[in-house]
């Protein structure tokens, strides 16, 4: 490990490879252990060799966008975090054309689009994801998931081959994609955009996240909904009936205001949440016969 973490630090920087660091200041729940090594490399071709490295040196490895989607253990994570939100964070318009590096914020990426007068990622500007993570989870919300505006994915494959993937063989469903299945990492993305007036499509976007502010509990650290819509009903009213608004395990709350929301109202830990969600998932499938899938990736355990 000391040899790859001194070759890691000749590729990224000094500054951009840490020890020990503590994942709950990477997640959006606030929650999470260690990971024994976390990087932020620059540019494609720093991710590349430092995957390269890590795969040489037999270390796993993990990579990350803005931790919107994620649950790490307690116990941290055994290996290296390659996070891509500061480092992969080109983005060009060319026409109603816009290509940007995973790293990128969807809101930014929704914003650039609307100032230049593209319409098509209203949908996406209050999800908190990167694009790279976006794509692997294929985002969606108010009738808009990304596989709409997509035309290819640029995509590092394990056997170090670069491929851009076109969108009809991205396996994108509903919040799944071929990715995780295929280990390969997404470093860009291009879309393809309808011309649009610049007022109109901000006021759509303002009404959008007036929405997700007075629905959903933007005021408490979490991972969005954290299960899967099942077919033919929604995750949160089902909890709702259940009678378990409010229900908590140690830190971890099913939130009233939403309650396919689990929250972190102070101190959760991992296993708080996978405890609650847990206990809900039997609720619900006791009270109404359905299975909840969780829509939150774990790490770590
Ligand atoms: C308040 C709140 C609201 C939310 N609302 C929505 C919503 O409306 N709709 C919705 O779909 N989601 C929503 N989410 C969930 C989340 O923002 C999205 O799933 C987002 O797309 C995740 O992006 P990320 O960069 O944070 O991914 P991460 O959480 O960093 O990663 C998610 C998964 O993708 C993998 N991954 C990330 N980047 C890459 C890459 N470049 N290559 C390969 N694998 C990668 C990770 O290993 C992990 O398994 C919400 C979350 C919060 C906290």
């Amino acid at each position: 490990m000391e040899y790859l973490i001194e070759q890691l630090t000749v590729v990224c920087g000094a500054d951009k490879v840490k020890r020990d660091e503590p994942m709950s200041a990477h997640t959006t729940f606030r929650i999470g252990g260690t990971a024994d090594v976390w990087i932020e490399p620059s540019g494609e071709d720093g991710l590349c060799e430092a995957v390269a490295l890590c795969r040489k040196a037999g270390v796993p490895f993990v990579v990350i966008g803005n931790g919107s989607n994620l649950l790490v253990s307690d116990d941290g994570y055994r290996g290296v975090v390659i996070c891509l939100r500061r480092g992969l964070e080109k983005l060009e318009i060319e026409g109603n054309i816009i290509r940007a590096e995973a790293g990128v914020l969807l809101a930014r990426v929704a914003s650039e689009a609307m100032k230049t007068g593209l319409a098509g990622l209203e949908f996406a500007s209050g999800i908190p994801g990167c694009i790279g993570g976006a794509v692997v989870m294929n985002a969606g919300a108010y009738g808009g998931e990304m596989k709409q505006v997509l035309t290819r994915v640029h995509v590092l494959m394990p056997d170090g081959a670069h491929v851009w993937i076109p969108v009809e063989e991205m396996g994108l469903g509903y919040r799944t994609s071929c990715i995780p299945a295929c280990g390969g990492i997404v470093t860009a993305v291009e879309f393809r955009l309808q011309p649009g007036e610049p007022s109109a499509i901000k006021a759509r976007m303002d009404e959008l996240n007036r929405s997700r502010r007075e629905k959903q509990p933007l005021e408490y650290p979490s991972a969005g909904s954290t299960f899967k819509r099942p077919e033919g009903h929604f995750a949160g009213k089902l909890i709702q009936d259940a009678g378990l608004a409010g229900y908590s395990v140690g830190g971890a709350r099913v939130s009233e205001k939403h309650c396919g929301f689990v929250i972190n109202q102070g101190g959760a830990t991992a296993a708080d949440v996978m405890e609650l969600c847990r206990q809900i998932s039997e609720r619900v499938k006791d009270q109404f016969g359905v299975s909840l899938e969780m829509e939150v990736r774990t790490l770590g355990m």
